[in-house]
């Protein structure tokens, strides 16, 4: 059989959209302007970033974000507070940062223990240091079509899909999940930019239905592998924003395709693997490009933490690009 023959019977693969690549590129960018600011003006930017609690998940995100400061110049403060800290002591923290002059941005890791009330919290944070996006008058911002911060995952997902020239305009676009950090920002950020939006939920009904329609279908609903072929258009672009933990050997072979054997070494050195909502080996078969987990949306989601951070150190002093 010749070599040509060989291409046309093997199964097609999705192509793979690099989320590492665009972060890389943004990190490049925000780099050259952290530089920059301190050149002209003698400034650096700086992020204090609040966890309470010892979520071993949130421990591992924080990190990643203070490592990623230091990586582009932007400086840095890790408030890691025990569980036992009261609403109104996190209240007062976030009190004493919002009068700080040398700290730009606020992130509060979520999701923050029981006894504290989220929104309470996030709302507590002056809006002009959000940088999550998660304050009540950047949320309204960006539902009125004109956004100031926004939630750091859509944002990057937005970014890769301009980046990386996937037609957004007249698309027919769907976002499985309705949160308030994914689902509902990208909703709108695809909406503000000419596609035709659809949001499932876990009350969709015949979610392959309507997922299958979609051009563009970002999953952001914490299953692992739980979007399949059927659930997908041929040719359509897939963003797997979910972050799951894969164990066993048997759920690895199912899920990874010709990758299974590495993704089982992985589970035996670390204890697990990262699978997204989709099954790769799946959708790979009929999506037309998909971004991986782990290599995707996350590294672009630190990305965009660190430009809304260096957006606020300027945009508080009111220096223009
Ligand atoms: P979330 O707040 O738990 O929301 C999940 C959404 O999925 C909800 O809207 C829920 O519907 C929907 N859902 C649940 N089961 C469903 C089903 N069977 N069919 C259709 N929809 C269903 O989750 P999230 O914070 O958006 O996070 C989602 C995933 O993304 C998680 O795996 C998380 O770890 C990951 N994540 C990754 C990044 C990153 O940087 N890569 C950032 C944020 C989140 P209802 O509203 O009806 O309950």
């Amino acid at each position: 059989m010749s070599a040509e023959e060989q291409k046309t019977l093997a199964p097609k693969r999705a192509v793979n959209l690099d989320g590492a690549s665009v972060a890389a590129e943004i990190k490049q960018e925000v780099t050259a302007a952290v530089t920059k600011l301190w050149e002209e003006y003698g400034i650096k930017p700086c992020l204090a970033a609040v966890r309470v609690g010892d979520d071993p998940a949130s421990e591992v995100y924080v990190r990643n974000k203070v490592k990623a400061c230091a990586e582009v110049g932007i400086h840095s403060e890790h408030h890691a507070l025990p569980g036992t800290t009261s609403q109104d002591e996190l209240l007062e923290l976030i009190a004493s940062l919002n009068a700080r002059p040398d700290v730009d941005g606020i992130l509060i890791q979520v999701p923050l223990p029981k006894a504290i009330d989220e929104a309470t919290i996030l709302e507590a944070v002056d809006p002009a240091k959000d940088v999550d996006g998660f304050h009540p008058q950047n949320v309204g911002r960006l539902a009125m079509g004109r956004p100031n911060f926004v939630p750091c995952t859509p944002a990057g997902i937005l970014e890769l899909l301009k980046r990386r020239g996937i037609e957004i305009r007249g698309a027919d676009a769907c976002v499985v999940g309705r949160s308030q950090i994914v689902g509902r920002p990208m909703a709108q950020l695809l909406i503000q930019n000419d596609a035709t939006v659809t949001v499932c939920h876990s009350r969709t009904k015949d979610l392959a239905a309507v997922t299958s329609r979609a051009d563009i279908l970002v999953v952001a609903v914490g299953r692992r592998g739980m979007i399949g072929a059927e659930h997908i258009k041929p040719g359509a672009t897939v963003i797997d924003v979910g972050m799951n933990r894969v164990t066993d050997e048997a759920t690895a072979r199912e899920l990874f395709g010709d990758e299974a054997q590495q993704r089982i070494e992985i589970i035996s050195k670390r204890g697990y693997t990262l699978v997204g909502d989709v099954n790769p080996a799946a959708a790979d078969l009929v999506a037309g490009q998909r971004t991986p987990v782990p290599g995707g949306v996350g590294l672009l989601t630190v990305a965009m933490l660190l430009a809304n951070t260096l957006k606020a150190a300027k945009q508080i002093r009111g220096i223009q690009d």
